[in-house]
């Protein structure tokens, strides 16, 4: 079974397991994704992957791909 949350920017009721919100592109809605932001702009790619991973419980391969996607999406440039 699949836990729905509420998108902290839009409010729609999401996957707990997505990484962006369909309506409105929020990446990592209603997550707390700041210890994932500080440990990847520290340079730890692996610590973010498996921050990411215990937030969405996800698969570690999962978990990778999301980090890849949010990098080239310059999320952590902010
Ligand atoms: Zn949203």
């Amino acid at each position: 079974m699949t836990r729905l949350i509420t998108c902290k920017c839009c409010k729609s009721q999401i996957s707990q397991k997505t990484l962006t919100c369909f309506q409105c592109g929020q990446p990592w809605p209603n997550q707390d994704d700041a210890d994932i932001i500080v440990a990847f702009k520290s340079g730890n790619r692996l610590v973010a992957v498996q921050k990411l991973k215990e937030l969405y419980k996800c698969t570690l391969q999962e978990a990778k791909v999301g980090i890849d996607q949010l990098a080239s999406s310059g999320y952590f440039l902010s």
